[in-house]
C-alpha cells in the first residue's frame, strides 16, 4: 500500500492493488489521535476504524489499477499502509487478484 505521487521508479504508482484488495486491510492500528486527525473525514469509514471503501477499494486511491494510481493522502497514510512493499506475500495475493504479475522482492 504504498501507492505515490511524483515517482515513475515506483513499482507501486503503475499497480495500487493492495489499495483495493479489501475494505479490511486499510484499518488504523497504531496511529494516534494527532496523525489520525490528519486525515480527512471523507477518506475515514463511519466507525472511525480505517479508510472508508468504496466496494474494497480505498477512497483515497486515485487513478486506474495496473495502469496508474496515487494515494491521495500519501504523505498522511495509515501505518498499515507502508506495511505493504512490493514483493512481499501481501504484494503478491493482491496484484493476483487483478491479473497482475508478483514482483520479485526488495
Ligand atoms: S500491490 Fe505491491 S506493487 Fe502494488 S501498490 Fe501494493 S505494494 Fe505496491
Ligand atoms: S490510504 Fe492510500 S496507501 Fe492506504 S489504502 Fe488508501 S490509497 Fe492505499
Amino acid at each position: 500500500m504504498t501507492a505515490t505521487h511524483h515517482d515513475p521508479d515506483n513499482p507501486c504508482q503503475p499497480c495500487g492493488a493492495c489499495c483495493s484488495y479489501s475494505r479490511n486491510w486499510p484499518r488504523f492500528t497504531i496511529e494516534d489521535d494527532a496523525a489520525l486527525d490528519l486525515i480527512p473525514d471523507k477518506f475515514v469509514n463511519e466507525r472511525l476504524s480505517g479508510m472508508r471503501c468504496d466496494g474494497e477499494r480505498c477512497s483515497a486511491l486515485t487513478g486506474v489499477i495496473g495502469e496508474a494510481t496515487a494515494c491521495g493522502i500519501y504523505e498522511i497514510r495509515p501505518d498499515v499502509c507502508r506495511t505493504c512493499q512490493p514483493g512481499d506475500p501481501e504484494c503478491a495475493m493482491a496484484r493476483r487478484k487483478f491479473g497482475l504479475p508478483a514482483l520479485p522482492a526488495t
